[in-house]
């Protein structure tokens, strides 16, 4: 077997290859937080340009409606009109009062239908007039947000061509190394990584603290850290933790723990302070 089984790893091993993944995982996700809001904003965007679409479409219908009820009301005229010349012609020659009053009556009536037909037709004007200004302002609604849409995205485009060939290396990465944990701590670990804000499975001792909820670890368990030869959890947030050393991390607590490079420390930090 050319291959190391996983569960063959030593406590060391599993706990350094586990933090080399978290490094590896947060770094893609400071990559995903470069990009931002920005898939969200894109996709936003375009759901409120389909929304506005629709909205455009709906009032087009209805002026369409609106038109076609005021050419309806103008042939309704014409025939009343029509209607009205044969009466008043009619009129020239009735036989007697009866029939006089009936046609008069029924000019009377078309008129007035003629009347209300031209109401109707007003109304309606009014209405196409309303609706055209709404399907104006919604049509610039909509090429304003398309503006909006085309810039995102060349933004989010950009970032993605940057970060795109770092982050592929970076899964390649956590891939190779997932193969190496065993599934069961790396079940664990992702489940721990998940239900974490700032994405932290694994974690250093930082101030004889959890470096990811910052609560105080008690001595026995900093020891148990320390020795390398349990996996331990912070009993507070459940994240498993690593002795920042075998992290590849140094500390000032642990550079106060060894005197040996305290100076060292100093120096450094001396030389700091002068530049
Ligand atoms: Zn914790």
């Amino acid at each position: 077997m050319a291959k190391k089984d996983p569960t063959d790893l030593s406590v060391e091993e599993k706990l350094k290859t586990l933090y080399q993944l978290q490094t590896t995982l947060s770094a893609i996700d400071e990559k995903r937080a470069l990009r931002g809001e920005l898939p969200l904003e894109v996709q936003d965007l375009e759901d409120e340009i389909q929304g506005l679409t629709t909205r455009a479409e709906k009032i087009a219908s209805e002026i369409k409606e609106f038109q076609s009820a005021i050419d309806q009301k103008k042939g309704e005229i014409t025939t009343a009109e029509a209607s009205v010349a044969k009466y008043k012609s009619q009129l020239d020659d009735v036989k007697n009062n009866r029939e006089y009053d009936t046609l008069s009556k029924e000019i009377e009536f078309q008129t007035l239908e003629i009347e209300l037909c031209n109401k109707k037709i007003k109304e309606a004007t009014v209405q196409v007039a309303e609706k055209q200004q709404e399907l104006d302002e919604t049509q610039a609604q909509i090429e304003d947000r398309r503006s909006d849409l085309e810039q995102k995205r060349s933004e989010l485009d950009a970032i993605m061509q940057e970060t795109r060939e770092e982050e592929d290396k970076l899964k390649e990465k956590a891939k190779d190394l997932e193969t190496k944990i065993e599934p069961r701590l790396l079940g664990s670990f992702k489940r721990i990584r998940k239900s974490a804000r700032n994405g932290l499975g694994i974690v250093t001792v930082q101030r004889d603290a959890c470096g990811g909820c910052f609560n105080k670890i008690p001595p026995q368990r900093q020891l148990d850290i320390k020795m390398h030869k349990k996996i331990v959890v912070c009993e507070y947030c459940g994240r498993i933790m690593i002795d920042p050393e075998l992290a590849g991390i140094k500390t000032e607590t642990a550079a106060e723990e060894k005197p040996k490079r305290k100076r060292a420390i100093r120096k450094t930090a001396k030389k700091a302070e002068e530049e």
